[in-house]
């Protein structure tokens, strides 16, 4: 085990050897040498500003994008949705969230309040952090088209505000400040655009329809090619159903991969590279990664 910091006194929870499987909702992967649930955010900067600054940093959400190799992830996993939860209307339009408020519940908060559009953010099962990081979207809105401001905490522990000018914001892509990460978001929404309860519950119903939703998986693991969709080249390579080891290709949604019970994060990893060069060779479309793959593979 390496050194993981000089002194580390803190009052919230460090787990050594933490499996992260526990944080994945692929329920596989390696284990996080350490893992850190800070218990405020005085807590979280005092931990960050003791951490040697060579000891590698992962940000964790709530896992529903991501794959952790088998090998494991070196240095600190932080888990600090737990304690990033605040959600409040600032204004008529504004909406302050936590980077740990799951997206579902600031869609349903929002529709409380008559605040659009905000639906989308009900079919995204991860938090506010995550969804800043990939610019999640669904049904025609994303998230970068509602944020206002964002603050951000660095490997210091010093607190940043900062503007969408700061970000280059793309489909599924975000790039901004190095070695910084998510702790809150204030959202504008539109004058007159109410949304609204059943507009929500259908969306949910149309996807739990679509997707495979009660199996362990982390949504659409390839992006949609430009005037495309991944799942429509999948499944025109013939590759529903395909299996390695314990993953599988969705036989309800060919751009789903789920665990069928005992997956190992190198299987999930195998079968996205078959898919990927499958649909290479047959369809001549090279599939770019949604998912967020991290870790070492294993020894
Ligand atoms: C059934 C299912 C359906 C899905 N449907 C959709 C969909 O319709 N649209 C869509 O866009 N996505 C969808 N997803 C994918 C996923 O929910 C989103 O990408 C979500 O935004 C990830 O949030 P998370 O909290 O789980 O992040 P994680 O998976 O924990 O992390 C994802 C990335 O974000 C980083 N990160 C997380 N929090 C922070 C933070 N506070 N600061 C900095 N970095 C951070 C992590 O380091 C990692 O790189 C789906 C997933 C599942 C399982």
């Amino acid at each position: 085990m390496m050194a993981l910091a000089k002194d580390l006194s803190v009052r919230g929870e460090l787990r050594y050897n933490e499996p992260m499987s526990r944080h994945t909702s692929w329920r596989a992967g390696g284990k996080a040498d350490l893992f850190f649930i800070p218990a405020s955010v005085q807590d979280l900067q005092a931990f960050l500003r003791e951490l040697d600054e060579g000891t590698p940093i992962f940000w964790l959400g709530v896992g529903s994008n991501l794959l952790v190799r088998d090998g494991g992830l070196r240095g600190v996993v932080i888990s600090a949705t737990s304690i990033l939860r605040e959600l409040e209307r600032i204004d008529s339009y504004l909406v302050r969230a936590g980077s740990g408020v799951p997206c579902t519940q600031l869609a349903r908060q929002c529709i409380r309040w008559g605040l659009g559009p905000s639906e989308f953010f009900a079919g995204i099962p991860g938090t506010v952090g995550g969804a800043l990081t990939m610019n999640a979207g669904a049904h025609g809105g994303e998230t970068w088209e509602r944020v206002e401001s964002v603050r951000t905490i660095d490997r210091d522990g010093e607190i940043h505000l900062r503007s969408p000018a700061e970000y280059s914001v793309g489909y599924r892509s975000v790039t901004g400040p190095a070695n910084e990460w998510f702790l809150e978001a204030t959202f504008r929404f539109e004058p007159g655009v109410a949304a609204s309860m059943d507009a929500m519950k259908q969306m949910l119903e149309r996807r739990k329809a679509t997707q495979p939703l009660g199996l362990p998986s982390c949504g659409s693991v390839f992006r949609n090619p430009e005037g495309d969709h991944a799942a429509r080249l999948i499944e025109a390579a013939g590759l529903k159903g395909y299996r390695i080891g314990g993953a599988e290709v969705s036989p309800k949604h060919a751009n789903f991969i789920i665990n069928t019970g005992d997956a190992t994060a190198t299987d999930i990893e195998e079968l996205i590279e078959h898919v990927r060069q499958t649909v290479i060779e047959q369809q001549g479309v090279e599939l770019k990664h949604e998912v967020r793959i991290v870790g070492e593979a294993p020894a």
